[in-house]
């Protein structure tokens, strides 16, 4: 099932004859199975990219949502840096805007893929099986292919997390804020959203404007917002060394992260405090105004959730009660390679892990020969930016380039 893709004038693709081998498989046509793609690609090296391009993105964000990162740090990354986030708006001639919706980055993220012409397959990988040598593969539709080495791009799809508290409510009543685009079928419902982060403060936005009454319930005492020192990112040349244009982390830390090579060899304890310390729950400066009128309830968490009828009963741990319809959960993700179902348990057993995370060297490498992890699954070897579109720059070149390496 290659895909028929139409070919932009600005855009230059090779078909590849169908062939059931490859000398790497990606799993994941993300930002970063994209990037990577296009790298190896360009290396000579036979890549098939596998996965719906930009699927999380289009399907499971909510409609509307704006990118938290800026311009400048969302662009995937091709080897000459020509299929640029600005290359997309020239060649589409769309008027670039900032914050970005979401929207635009899915198609900026669709016409990035042509580059990969038909090394792009638009199946979904069931299952991978380590073989001596390389890997086997088992498609969707019961394909099999043989690869040297396989790229996981999957990104953090089922690592959604659901506090035991809510367990007992149904995926209805209780759904995770990137579990599904149409957020106007909530209007008219009393919804409560749990957490303090970007994702839970901008679904309470988008909600209360779809028309949902809407209370967002966070155990934080202050909500933070990114970027709350604006004077220290207008001071010229003297920001440029405070903070890194990615603009993951505070200052200082912002600089360090944008370095995730070096960010590798710090001890992981450390590696540890940087990254949680980067990634803290905040939302962006351009949300108060749009929360203006949401119940904002601080300091509070829920100690008891259950369905009663046709509502939804929640107890806080200071007594009080809530009677809503929905809750929406803006609680994370927590990585953990054994929910990869394509990864099957004989395989994960074999990676060496921190915590769910895999262990990984230069090259992206796990401990299994031939197997790589990239995007938010390498976080806790090379740092916080690898949670971000900004850091498919670092990835893909780190990982073309032992790749290219290993093969000569
Ligand atoms: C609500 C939210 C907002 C965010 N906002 C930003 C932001 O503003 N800026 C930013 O830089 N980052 C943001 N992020 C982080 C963002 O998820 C990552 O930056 C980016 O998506 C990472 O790209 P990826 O390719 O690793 O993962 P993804 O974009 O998730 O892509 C992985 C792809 O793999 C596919 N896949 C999974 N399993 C298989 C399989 N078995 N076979 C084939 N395909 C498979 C999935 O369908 C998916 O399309 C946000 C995340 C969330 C949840």
């Amino acid at each position: 099932m290659k895909e028929n893709f139409t070919v932009t004038p600005s855009v230059q693709t090779r078909v590849r004859s169908a062939s059931a081998n490859c000398e790497v498989a990606i799993i994941g046509a993300g930002p970063y199975g994209l990037s990577a793609g296009v790298h190896l690609k360009s290396k000579g090296i036979e890549t098939c990219v596998f996965g719906e391009p930009m699927e999380f993105w289009a399907n499971k964000m909510p409609e509307g949502m704006l990118l938290r990162s800026p311009r400048v740090a969302s662009s995937m990354s091709d080897p000459d840096g020509a299929f640029t986030l600005e290359a997309y708006e020239a060649a589409s001639k769309k008027e670039p805007c900032a914050p970005l919706p979401l929207d635009t980055f899915v198609e900026y993220g669709r016409w990035f893929r042509h580059q990969l012409g038909s090394d792009l397959d638009l199946r979904t990988v069931r299952r991978v099986d380590r073989t001596q040598p390389g890997f086997r593969l088992t498609l969707q539709d019961g394909t099999q292919i043989q690869s040297a080495s396989v790229v996981v791009a999957a990104g953090v799809g089922p690592f959604r997390k659901k506090p035991t508290v809510f367990q007992k409510l149904s995926p209805e009543q209780a759904i995770h804020c990137y579990e599904g685009r149409d957020v106007r079928k909530f209007a008219g419902k009393r919804v409560a959203v749990i957490g303090a982060g970007q994702s839970a403060l901008e679904s309470a936005a988008l909600l209360y404007e779809a028309g949902a009454e809407v209370e967002v319930i966070a155990r934080q005492a202050e909500f933070r917002w990114i970027g709350q020192h604006t004077w220290l990112h207008h001071m010229g040349p003297l920001t440029s060394m405070l903070y890194s244009s990615h603009d993951v982390g505070p200052v200082g830390i912002s600089r360090l992260v944008a370095y995730p090579k070096l960010v590798s060899y710090i001890p992981l304890a450390i590696r540890d405090k940087i990254r949680k310390r980067a990634v803290r729950a905040a939302g962006s400066r351009w949300l108060p105004p749009r929360l203006a009128n949401v119940k904002m309830t601080r300091g509070r968490s829920v100690v008891e959730a259950k369905s009663v009828g046709n509502e939804v009963v929640l107890k806080l741990d200071d007594g009080g009660e809530r009677r809503v319809d929905n809750v929406v959960l803006g609680t994370g993700y927590q990585v953990d390679l054994s929910r990869y179902d394509f990864l099957p348990h004989e395989l994960t057993r074999e990676v060496e892990q921190f915590d769910g995370y895999p262990k990984l060297a230069s090259g992206f490498r796990s401990s299994v020969p031939g197997l790589h992890f990239i995007g938010a699954t390498a976080a806790r070897s090379f740092g916080p930016l690898l949670y971000f579109v900004a850091g498919t720059e670092f990835a893909s070149r780190e990982l073309t380039s032992h790749i290219a390496r290993s093969r000569r």
